[in-house]
């Protein structure tokens, strides 16, 4: 696969096995420094297995993820738009041979009708989810272009969707651009695994089975002007050690060939999913994806990580506080599923976390975490390398602070349960506290806009 050098990985995880304490310390401190590692850096970690050590990278992430971040998580909702597809990846619901599932291309005015049930409870970021078949007489790329106009479309009273990620099949930069025209937010793409064989076993058939083609689709979105990209693994498919080096040599890659990494990494685990006799071969446990987790925290500390609702509630809170800085809430991942009446069917996997919006906000809350819905950065077009080079010296921490406290006070006001309320006011005041006289003087200002019914304000 292009630029995954698998000897020298398999190289770098043979030469760090035995790493001892220092080793370990000495990584731990040059993280504390807020500086990316190295390849070599990164195995030393993932090498280690004793408790005590283990405990001293999951502190050393959480102190990295709160000097770069602060204490706010954002959060969004997929909107699945379509479960057809021409690939048959093994692991997927929506492979073309699956015959079990309901398949559904949603319509501009359904996707308008999801945005809105969405709008209702209290979401502001969608990522737009897609199955790699367009309906009949388009082209995938205007089916997106589509849908992310119906999603920006959408109002309910004042309120509407900031931001529109998108997953969806890798595309020409001509495609991209007219993506990039819709106002697309972050293009992620995720490689699913970075092991040549893997790749080939899993993609059997269908645009998908060519992994460089793939991997070049992040490359083009730069290329088309998209800066803010999403890269992520399938965890469970091939070995977890070997993705996450591999995964961190293609941000090496970006880096060199764009000045910038990805936006964000994605953490996927294979869930099981309807239709699909599918078992993980690499099946990573809890305590290795958590400390895959935290390792990539230190290793890549101004890169957004994200964690779906794939994962059960125990289980996501818990990561929290390893430096997760996005999550998924309340999703469904069936095209339509936002509909009250809605059957199970056409989903594309078993979703560990049901909560609701609003549990999820208060638990977030109850934890310390500020939940956030900003938009802020790419409203402001503080995107790619210019978002980079305020996240590098923590710059970036007061914006998101602020910026999730406007976005906490809208939502409380607007849509929280009274318990909800009760706790996020009382974490408002908390938070003030904390401020610098002009950062609670400003903020005192966006307050009194949002009780004259003023929205969408941000630093
Ligand atoms: N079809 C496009 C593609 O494959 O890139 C985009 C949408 S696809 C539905 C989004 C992601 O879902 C895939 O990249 C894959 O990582 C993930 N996925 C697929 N099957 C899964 C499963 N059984 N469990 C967890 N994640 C899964
Ligand atoms: Fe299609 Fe994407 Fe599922 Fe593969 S992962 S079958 S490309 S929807």
């Amino acid at each position: 696969m292009k630029y995954i050098d698998e000897g020298k990985i398999n190289g770098l995880l043979e030469k760090t096995k035995n790493v001892d304490e220092k080793e370990v310390d000495e990584v731990l401190a040059k993280s504390l420094l807020l500086q990316r590692l190295s390849l070599e850096d990164t195995a030393k970690l993932l090498s280690v297995t004793d408790g005590h050590l283990l405990e001293k990278i999951f502190k050393t992430a959480k102190e990295v993820k709160q000097r770069i971040y602060g204490n706010r998580v954002v959060l969004f909702a997929p909107l699945y738009i379509s479960n057809y597809c021409a690939n048959n990846c093994l692991y997927c619901a929506f492979r073309a041979d699956n015959r079990k599932i309901k398949r559904s291309h949603l319509t501009a005015d359904e996707v308008r009708g999801q945005t809105e049930i969405l709008l209702k409870k209290g979401h502001k970021r969608i990522l737009v989810v897609a199955g790699e078949a367009p309906p009949p007489s388009k082209t995938n790329v205007d089916y997106y272009v589509e849908a992310i106009n119906a999603v920006y479309a959408a109002r309910v009273g004042e309120n509407k969707i900031k931001r529109v990620n998108i997953n969806c099949a890798p595309l020409n930069i001509g495609e991209l651009k007219k993506l990039k025209d819709a106002g697309i937010g972050t293009l992620q793409i995720f490689q699913e695994t970075y092991h040549g064989d893997t790749y080939k076993k899993m993609h059997p058939r269908g645009p998908k089975s060519d992994p460089d083609n793939r991997i070049d689709g992040i490359d083009r979105a730069f290329s088309a002007g998209i800066d803010d990209v999403g890269i992520g693994v399938l965890y469970g498919l091939y070995d977890h050690k070997f993705e996450t080096l591999a995964m961190l040599s293609h941000v090496e890659h970006l880096e060199k060939a764009h000045n910038v990494g990805p936006h964000t990494i994605s953490v996927p685990r294979i869930e099981p999913a309807e239709g699909v006799d599918f078992n993980a071969p690499y099946e990573i446990s809890d305590g290795e994806f958590k400390k895959v987790i935290a390792i990539l925290r230190l290793s890549v500390p101004y890169t957004g990580l994200i964690l779906s609702t794939r994962e059960n509630p125990r289980f996501r809170d818990e990561l929290f506080d390893l430096g997760i800085s996005q999550i998924s809430a309340a999703s469904k991942t069936s095209p339509g599923g936002y509909n009250e009446s809605e059957e199970t069917s056409g989903a594309q996997f078993v979703l560990g976390d049901n909560r609701s919006l609003d549990e999820v906000m208060g638990t977030l809350i109850e934890k310390g975490f500020i939940p956030s819905f900003c938009a802020a950065c790419y409203r402001s077009s503080r995107t790619g390398e210019a978002f980079m080079n305020l996240a590098k010296p923590g710059t970036i921490k007061g914006k998101c602070t602020m910026n999730a406290l406007i976005t906490l006070k809208e939502y409380l006001d607007d849509f929280a349960s009274e318990d909800v309320k009760r706790k996020g006011y009382i974490m408002i005041k908390k938070e003030e506290e904390k401020l610098s006289p002009e950062e609670k003087q400003s903020l005192r200002r966006f307050y009194e806009d949002i009780d004259k019914g003023l929205r969408d304000e941000y630093v």
